[in-house]
């Protein structure tokens, strides 16, 4: 199978006009291939070594398609923090094409692409740094098994954007097997489309959902999977320490996909208040506020689903949302804490895990990772405390540990299957910004060697790696600047 082979069938291209604007891709000068993502072309059925590197050079150039191709900017709308936009829609990237593969449609979406019709003042481009990052995102969420766009490859052009500084353009092809967004609802909400929203709903439950195509209430059904997809990928964002930073409405998923990397980052030093993006001073988007928003935004859609389903109906389907993602939520944690038995008291024993480590600013990921190996007795402790650097004498450690003692004694796994399984679920790489940010400085000189180790990694991030000496897991020292990450980029 090559890149020429993909067979499209661009359904979104026959939704009535409103829906999208025919443009094509503004070529970009010296664009060259930086990575392919083997993730990325299982997606679409490819092997790397298939993949004619010129001709995917070509296309992420926007110099050329492949056959079957229709590039179209989609239009939505939005609540960006909370208020109404409609001006919204693809303004830097594109769908070139639906590759249609045995595993069902795959979206080919070119991010950086050129101007359209919704660039409003942008220059419909994308630079390096944040293009490698949205890339890595995409392979460090599905290696932690989170539901999310990927990528199958990123490139550097010679030609170069303004941002805060004059900076590397880049492209990204990204994929996805819908780019559906909550914002297409409101869109067609908003100018009372209700026929047009109805053939969008049928859309995706045609092409996405065919199993709910036969039941009594289709629509209603389409909702509650959209709630049930939405309340588990939040759970699993909360469990590993992901911060999306920008949940506008416009960047939810119908799919349940975690959906455009801007400013995210994952959580390092716990703090459950935390927000990466410093433009967001209210900390509106910050980690603990990430379930509330989601039900925000649910509410947001199912508003705008009013024309199709009973509110009644709608008010029911999203009362699930909480016991959906709480369960979620507990099952994610009971694993990652090592518990394979059920119990009433777990939740409580998690969040006091965390507080644990808010209280002592602990890295988040590094403390899942060192409990992996606790075995309990007082040279176990004093090793787990060093390793969280607490002082072993702590009483809110000691507490902890006492009632987690009591609880692995209630565990029917042996010590090493719990250790195993545990080593399954929590990470040894974890997409952490400085880590990014050291790949980025050397693909911006011309390396992308780091680029590609860093990938490997957090595609398979649980299994220790030969590093070979590189470091590809500690947390920054805590004297280093942070990184400052902003949604202009
Ligand atoms: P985001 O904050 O990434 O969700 O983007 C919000 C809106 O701004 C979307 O409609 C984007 O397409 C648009 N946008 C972001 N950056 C640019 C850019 N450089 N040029 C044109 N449009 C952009
Ligand atoms: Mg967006
Ligand atoms: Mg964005």
């Amino acid at each position: 199978m090559t890149l020429d082979s993909l067979h499209f069938d661009n359904a979104w291209s026959r939704l009535p006009e409103d829906f999208f604007t025919a443009v094509a891709p503004t070529p970009w000068r010296g664009t060259r291939l930086l990575d392919i993502s083997p993730l990325g072309a299982a997606q679409l059925g490819l092997d790397v070594e298939s993949i004619e590197c010129d001709r995917l050079e070509a296309l992420m150039a926007g110099r050329e398609a492949l056959p079957g191709m229709t590039p179209i900017a989609q239009k939505y709308t939005g609540h960006q923090f909370g208020s109404y936009n409609p001006a919204l829609g693809d303004g830097r990237g594109l769908l070139l094409g639906e590759a249609m593969t045995a595993d069902g449609p795959v979206d080919l979406h070119l991010k950086g692409a050129g101007q359209t019709p919704y660039s409003r003042f942008g220059d419909g481009r994308a630079v390096l740094r944040s293009s490698i990052r949205e890339y890595l995102a995409g392979e460090a969420m599905s290696g932690l098994g989170i539901p999310t766009t990927t990528a199958l490859a990123v490139a550097v052009n010679e030609e170069r954007v303004m941002r805060e500084r004059v900076e590397p353009g880049a492209t990204l092809l990204r994929l996805a097997p819908s780019h559906a967004r909550f914002g297409h609802f409101e869109w067609l909400y908003q100018r009372r489309k209700v026929e047009d929203m109805r053939t969008l709903a049928w859309h995706l439950i045609h092409r996405h959902y065919p199993e709910l195509a036969d039941g009594e209430a289709p629509f209603e059904a389409l909702f509650a999977d959209v709630v049930e997809r939405t309340a588990t990928l939040i759970a699993a964002w909360q469990a590993y320490g992901f911060v999306h930073a920008v949940m506008n409405t416009d960047n939810m998923s119908m799919l349940g996909l975690t959906l455009d990397y801007g400013p995210f980052a994952f959580m390092e030093r716990f703090q459950p208040s935390w927000t990466p993006n410093h433009t967001d001073a209210g900390g509106r988007y910050a980690f603990d506020q990430q379930p509330g928003v989601a039900l925000w935004n649910l509410t947001v859609l199912a508003q705008s689903l009013t024309p199709l389903i009973d509110v009644e109906r709608l008010r029911e389907i999203i009362d699930g949302f909480e016991p959906i993602l709480q369960q979620a939520y507990a099952e994610r944690m009971r694993a990652r804490l090592g518990l394979a038995v059920e119990e009433e008291d777990d939740a409580s024993l998690a969040s006091a895990w965390l507080s644990l480590l808010a209280r002592h600013q602990v890295d988040f990921h590094n403390a899942f990772r060192a409990l992996d190996d606790y075995r309990g007795g007082r040279e176990g402790r004093e090793r787990l405390a060093t390793l969280l650097e607490i002082t072993p004498d702590d009483e809110t450690l000691g507490a902890w540990l006492d009632s987690y003692d009591k609880r692995l004694e209630r565990e029917t796994r042996s010590a090493s299957d719990r250790q195993r399984a545990m080593h399954a679920v929590n990470p040894r790489y974890v997409l952490r910004t400085h880590l990014a940010q050291r790949v980025i400085e050397a693909a911006e000189a011309g390396d992308s060697a780091p680029l590609k180790r860093f990938r490997e990694r957090l595609a398979a991030p649980f299994a220790a790696h030969d590093d070979g000496g590189e470091d590809w897991f500690t947390p920054p020292p805590p004297s280093a600047p942070p990184v400052c990450l902003s949604c202009s980029s």
